[in-house]
């Protein structure tokens, strides 16, 4: 891919660009892992301007311990015994939720995994507490608050490493990116991570902020430049990963799903998708849908007791499946009757 076409495609919509039957995990594994994506408060104590403020202002009270926990609790009975779940929480920034570690504790001690999405800006106490707690962290660089405490990042990612899974995002402010770039240097010097320079998106929508030709260079090349001397020593066990088209004569493609956003085919409008049967996520509210894309309207409430897990795949309606977690959804045409052979 240029320069140049990377930022074009960001918001090209058009449809899969080849003839695929249907599109699956490339690790079987990962359709039986019934995975929850929740968000449990807006509270951060960043506010980064490339943030809606709906995302950081704490309009809305943190989920309460006890629905959370009840509802934790009906996802593995509904879905069952024979399959692995992985709870992923979001914020805000979760970190600051007062029963964060008693609910990870929780999940933990009936066997499900642990993740969350962090700016990691609390103590090296807390972290210390919530190692063991954690499968996975997303720890993402936000210069615009974090770059005065450069070291503290580095320390928490380093501790952090040593015991789970740790992918850091470094957010490439286009103002801040010399330095941003810097951060990442530094960061791929600790082992058994993995790293991205985020390119930033206009309040996380579609429209990419102004790069220079040589900032875009500098993301097109993180591999070489950033990736590729990350010292792996260890093995992590994964939850989700690579996608893989499935051609009628047998043919398989694995894909990284941010590649699907990148090059412009990420419509599955009329597919057949199993958001919802794989994963399911939470909003602010406490709304339970099928996948961020909405589709399908809200399946209810955590807290409700009546509440309806879906049990068939859903007929896609929208034109851009606009994110890596809902793309990493077994998805297959409608006139493929083709299934994975994995039930909910
Ligand atoms: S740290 Fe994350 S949630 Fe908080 S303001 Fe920044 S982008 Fe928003
Ligand atoms: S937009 Fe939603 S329903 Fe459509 S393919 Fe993506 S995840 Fe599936």
């Amino acid at each position: 891919m240029t320069i140049n076409d990377s930022a074009a495609n960001l918001t090209n919509t058009g449809s899969p660009s080849d003839d695929y039957l249907r599109l699956e995990h490339s690790n079987a594994d990962h359709s039986r892992t019934f995975v929850v994506n929740w968000c449990l408060g807006n509270t951060c104590n960043y506010a980064c301007s490339y943030c809606p403020d709906n995302l950081h202002d704490a309009s809305k009270p943190w989920t309460s311990y006890e629905v959370a926990e009840n509802f934790a609790r009906r996802v593995m009975d509904h879905y069952g015994p024979d399959r692995k779940y992985y709870f992923e929480f979001t914020g805000g920034e979760v970190s600051l939720w007062k029963d964060f570690l008693k609910l990870a504790e929780f999940l933990k001690a009936r066997g499900a995994r642990v993740g969350m999405i962090s700016n990691g800006s609390r103590s090296m106490d807390w972290w210390q507490k919530a190692r063991p707690l954690l499968d996975h962290v997303c720890m993402s660089f936000h210069p615009e608050s974090a770059l005065e405490k450069e070291d503290h990042f580095f320390e928490v990612a380093k501790f952090l490493s040593e015991g789970l899974r740790l992918h850091l995002n470094v957010m490439m402010s286009p103002e801040k990116f010399d330095a941003c770039y810097a951060v990442a240097t530094r960061l791929k010097n600790i082992p058994n991570v993995s790293i991205a320079m985020q390119p930033l998106i206009v309040n996380f929508g579609s429209e990419l902020y102004k790069y220079t030709p040589a900032q875009h260079h500098i993301m097109d090349k993180q591999y070489d430049l950033i990736v590729k001397h990350i010292k792996h020593t260890r093995e992590f066990e994964y939850f989700r990963g690579a996608m893989q088209k499935v051609y009628a004569d047998g043919r398989r493609v694995s894909q990284a799903p941010h590649r699907f956003i990148n090059n412009g085919q990420n419509n599955w409008a009329g597919w057949k998708c199993k958001v919802g049967l794989e994963q399911i996520v939470v909003d602010f509210d406490g709304k339970v849908f099928r996948g961020w894309c909405l589709v399908g309207d809200s399946l209810g409430h955590v807290a409700d007791p009546d509440f309806k897990f879906p049990t068939e795949a859903i007929t896609c309606t929208k034109t851009m499946c606009h994110c890596n977690f809902d793309i990493m959804a077994t998805k297959y045409r409608a006139n493929a009757a083709v299934e994975t052979g994995v039930s909910p």
